[in-house]
């Protein structure tokens, strides 16, 4: 692995260097289980260091106006945009995706840069109307201070940047945390600002190993000089990171988890269900947060749904290494992932499922998981209330639409829900009533950086993208103005 954009060492206000304690974790090819570098392990001095260097460089970023801001944010999306290859191959390699999602995912970071850059430019405050002649009442929007930004591996690069570019745009300057399975995409990111000349201190990244970042966490949550936290990752995580920042009072947004429901309801487009399912369910391997977990299908459409998926699961999908062209199922991540791939099915199949293909690990092994479509589901599985996070398709037989609804709200978590009708009134009621901070009603890519992105529920605090996702980094100032 020889690119321009590698890089292993911490990246602490615009200088590159190892670890305080020299230490280093090996970054892992899941496709391969070969080593691709070995990544410096911060320290909790590195983080600090970190925190003081965006500290510090918000003392000037704040005074910046949103144009000035916007040409820096421009000058980024640039900047992935002519390395989006280079970028996409580095992505691939450790997270395992297909070489074209993993450039389409460059592409999907570089637009929120490119949105959030001009829509600084719209942080509009307010005039309100006085009651009191001799006052005049005033709101200007502020950006919060130092954003710690905690990142998954699964969008190494979109989750990043939909962080980052909204904190840049609202005047933050931020200290990201990459996931250990894939720093090296989140170190590019930090070559590419040093190569367009991001000024010092604005993006700092800190990776560390699993071992630290419990460590690392906590005080990146207990840190004063940090005014805010934004995590993408496990549900599990980020009720911890949440209590974590209660003693500084930290602004917090959380995206975690979710158990997207799919339901195909009898008028459906059979041909558009099945598309909008496989998508939904195979991008990435299944290791979206809003990747399908319960394909509800009503009886009338059941079993021309099953056959009409299997057939588009065995001639579509094509697992193997993402960096070979015509490869779209990718490796699991790491072998936790893989584990819990395969005790979920293992619990579906004790529970009387039916395994109407895979349902186990290839010949060649690794990290690889057959797709799997299993029919029969019940409540009563695991992975009904569980993420499954992999190639595997669990399907419920529903009667009626408020059943299907039931099903879909029976559950803590609210990320994405996703249905498929042809009857205008339903899509508009079921729409309405599903608890989901995002609906795709006969669509299931829904993400955008126009679009607010959240979860209901268990599944999140906070929006990003679109102008909610600029307005998390900002705060409010209410000035009175007296004696006039
Ligand atoms: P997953 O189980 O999908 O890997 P995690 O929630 O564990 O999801 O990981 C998401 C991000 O949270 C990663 O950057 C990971 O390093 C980080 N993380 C994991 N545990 C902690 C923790 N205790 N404190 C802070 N960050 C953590």
């Amino acid at each position: 692995m020889k690119m321009a954009l590698l890089r292993t060492q911490l990246y602490i206000d615009g200088h590159w260097r190892q670890s305080s304690d020299q230490a280093t974790f090996d970054v892992l090819n899941p496709a391969t289980g070969q080593v691709l570098q070995a990544c410096s392990d911060a320290t909790a001095e590195d983080v600090r260091d970190a925190c003081e260097a965006a500290a510090n460089a918000f003392a000037s970023f704040k005074k910046t106006t949103a144009k000035e801001r916007m040409v820096i944010l421009n000058k980024l999306r640039d900047g992935l945009l002519e390395n989006k290859k280079e970028i996409g191959q580095i992505l691939c390699q450790e997270n395992g995706k297909p070489i074209g999602e993993a450039e389409g995912e460059v592409g999907f970071a570089a637009s929120f840069f490119d949105w959030f850059g001009q829509e600084g430019r719209r942080a509009y405050g307010q005039v309100i109307p006085t009651v009191n002649g001799d006052r005049q009442l005033v709101c200007v929007k502020q950006p919060c201070g130092v954003a710690a930004i905690i990142t998954p591996w699964n969008f190494p690069i979109g989750m990043l940047a939909r962080k980052a570019a909204a904190a840049l745009a609202a005047g933050c300057t931020v200290v990201i945390k990459p996931a250990e399975d894939t720093p090296l995409t989140a170190l590019a990111f930090a070559a590419v600002c040093e190569r367009v000349g991001v000024p010092h201190g604005l993006v700092n990244v800190v990776p560390c190993s699993r071992s630290r970042v419990a460590q690392l966490g906590r005080l990146l949550c207990t840190e004063p000089l940090v005014r805010l936290l934004s995590f993408t990752g496990s549900t599990e995580v980020g009720r911890l990171l949440y209590r974590d920042c209660a003693d500084t009072v930290k602004r917090i947004h959380l995206e975690l988890g979710g158990n997207a429901p799919f339901v195909v309801f009898d008028s459906a487009e059979l041909q558009m269900a099945v598309t909008g399912a496989m998508a939904a369910k195979f991008r990435n391997t299944g290791q979206t947060c809003v990747s399908t977990n319960r394909l509800l299908v009503q009886a009338g459409i059941y079993d021309r749904f099953v056959e009409a998926l299997a057939e588009a699961m065995k001639t579509t999908l094509k697992f193997g290494d993402g960096s070979i062209a015509g490869n779209n199922q990718g490796p699991l991540i790491n072998r936790k992932q893989l584990e819990k791939v395969k005790s979920l099915v293992e619990d579906a199949v004790s529970h009387g499922a039916h395994v109407v293909m895979g349902g186990k690990q290839p010949p060649e092994g690794g990290l690889f998981y057959e797709p799997t479509l299993l029919t029969g589901a019940t409540k009563q599985m695991k992975l009904y209330t569980e993420e499954i996070f992999g190639p595997v398709v669990a399907i419920y037989k529903f009667a009626t639409e408020e059943e299907a609804v039931q099903i879909a709200n029976d559950t803590n978590k609210g990320l994405a829900g996703y249905l498929y009708t042809n009857d205008y009134q339903q899509s508009w009621r079921v729409s309405m009533a599903l608890e989901y901070g995002l609906v795709g009603v006969n669509e299931s890519l829904t993400s955008t950086c126009e679009a607010p992105f959240g979860g209901f529920k268990h599944s999140g605090i906070g929006k990003e993208g679109a102008q909610e996702g600029l307005e998390c980094f900002m705060e409010t100032k209410y000035i009175c103005f007296g004696g006039l």
